[in-house]
């Protein structure tokens, strides 16, 4: 292939890429823009190994094919529920490649560059690249170990980490400073480790400050330092699409953590300090016996309560994600809406273990999307709702996050369902949800608790409604 036909397939994947950045931003335009970045990747795939410099064709296809292999059954195998544990660890390969990349660049004798100026920005294109893909992958990996249950949720608060943020940073500088001048005379690979080293410590020690609840925001920072990584690599390899793609996926994902940061009242600079959360993804309850009676009720109750309502609010959380009980949740909807019944989604930012979790769900299971809302958008609505049915929802629906300065998640934005007539929250039992924070919505006199597997429960209910 020629220069002039690579660089015309790479502005062409650059624009499906982008095609695909704004069709991901909609549920109804989201197949289309998952199928703009297939084309696009496929594209910027062929342009890359077709450029001239490219010669040994065996190790691409049997690196690729065994890449593909493997990414295939991953996809097969995981679970919906395993999603943000996949998308962490695949960051980190991002981190990975990146640290890799930069040390053979480093290492590679054919590289030679027609001025000193250029070395050096070369050089420090390296050193910032091996940075940031050292940070990526240590902190994708802890970030994995958090999102599996692998390693605990709580933050883990060593004393004076601002202090050992800070001296790590200054020392990645520094020895910045002295790889640059040892590069001159033909060494730096002492410096380059180091800095190596010191950036893993740091990928480790950021991620693992942070709390249960502030993971969301984890998960969207890396997402956007992986693009930054893969930008730097392709500062390295002087390969323009690489350095556009890697700046449309930092920039897009520095964007969601802002989002996320917004959805749950947070300061980005705190949560990257770390300290908020206790334990994460607990499933023996806390302490409740200060916090009053629950009123449980059975099928039949639930049943009577749905179809006597005029106006249903369904919140659905990371236990239907558990249950896989979104189908049943689109079957209870079109039952209701039969009955003339008018049902809603509510959906919050942070439900579920990832972005977008619940609405791709609801997608998934065919529920219409002009039924679906955000949180912002229908908050208000709860005084005029007569029940509201929280399917495996705990953190997100939680009314200390506005009553009780005292609690970690105080401050967090939460849907105001307790304002409606009647609230039935399913769940097994009285566990707490990600953040590990009890709920005294269970606890209030007009919220009933229908235990059990969310989809076991709602297909029972939903043979009541049809019978
Ligand atoms: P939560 O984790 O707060 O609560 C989920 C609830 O689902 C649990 O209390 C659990 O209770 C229940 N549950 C689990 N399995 C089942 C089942 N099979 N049937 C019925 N219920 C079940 O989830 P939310 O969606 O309310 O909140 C999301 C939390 O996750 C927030 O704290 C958020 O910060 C965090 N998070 C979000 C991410 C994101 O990007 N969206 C990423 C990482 C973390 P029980 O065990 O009693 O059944």
């Amino acid at each position: 292939m020629s220069q002039g036909v690579i660089t015309v397939s790479y502005i062409a994947a650059t624009i499906l890429f982008i095609l695909a950045l704004g069709g991901l931003s909609n549920q109804e335009t989201a197949r289309r823009g998952n199928l703009y970045g297939m084309i696009g990747m496929a594209i910027a795939i062929i342009a890359t190994v077709s450029a001239p410099g490219v010669s040994s064709y065996l190790e691409i296809v049997v690196a690729m094919g065994i890449g593909g292999i493997i990414g295939y059954i991953l996809a097969v195998k995981v679970d919906m529920t395993q999603m943000p544990e996949l998308v962490a660890i695949l960051h980190s390969l991002v981190g990975m490649a990146a640290v890799l990349v930069g040390y053979a660049n480093f290492m590679d004798p054919t590289i030679s560059f027609p001025t000193s100026v250029e070395k050096i920005i070369h050089e420090i294109e390296i050193y910032i690249g091996v940075l940031i893909g050292a940070v990526t992958f240590s902190g994708s990996i802890i970030a994995f170990g958090k999102l599996s249950g692998k390693i605990g949720g709580s933050p883990m608060l060593l004393p004076a980490r601002h202090w050992l943020n800070l001296g790590l940073l200054l020392a990645a500088i520094w020895f910045g400073r002295e790889f640059v001048h040892a590069a001159e005379t033909g060494g730096g690979m002492q410096p380059l480790i180091i800095m190596t080293v010191i950036a893993l410590i740091f990928g480790i020690h950021m991620v693992m400050a942070i709390g249960g609840a502030d993971m969301p925001v984890v998960v969207s920072m890396l997402n956007s330092y992986s693009g930054w990584a893969a930008s730097a690599t392709g500062f390295m390899l002087s390969n323009d699409l690489l350095i556009v793609t890697g700046a449309l996926v930092g920039s897009s994902g520095a964007i969601l953590s802002y989002i996320m940061c917004r959805a749950m009242n947070r300061n980005f600079v705190a949560v990257i300090a770390g300290g908020f959360g206790t334990e994460g993804g607990s499933s023996s309850p806390t302490s409740t016996e200060d916090q009053g009676e629950v009123i449980s009720v059975d099928t039949d109750e639930v049943a009577e309560l749905l179809s006597e309502a005029k106006e249903i609010m369904i919140i659905p959380g990371y236990g239907m994600a558990v249950a896989q009980a979104q189908h049943t949740v689109n079957e209870i909807t079109r039952t209701l809406k039969e009955k003339k019944i008018n049902v809603r989604f509510g959906i919050h930012p942070v439900a579920g273990r990832m972005p977008g979790h619940m609405n791709v769900l609801l997608a998934e299971a065919k529920v219409p999307y002009d039924i679906v809302y955000e949180m912002d958008e229908i908050n208000d609505d709860f005084p005029k709702i007569d029940v509201s049915i929280i399917i495996g929802a705990n953190d997100i629906v939680n009314p200390s996050a506005q009553e009780d300065p005292n609690s970690p998640i105080a401050g967090m934005p939460v849907l105001e369902c307790w304002k409606g007539k009647t609230t039935i929250v399913l769940k097994r039992s009285m566990a707490t949800g990600y953040a590990g924070v009890q709920n005294p919505l269970f606890f209030k006199e007009n919220t009933r608790m229908y235990f059990g597997d969310a989809k076991d429960s709602l297909d029972a209910v939903l043979k009541l409604l049809n019978s």
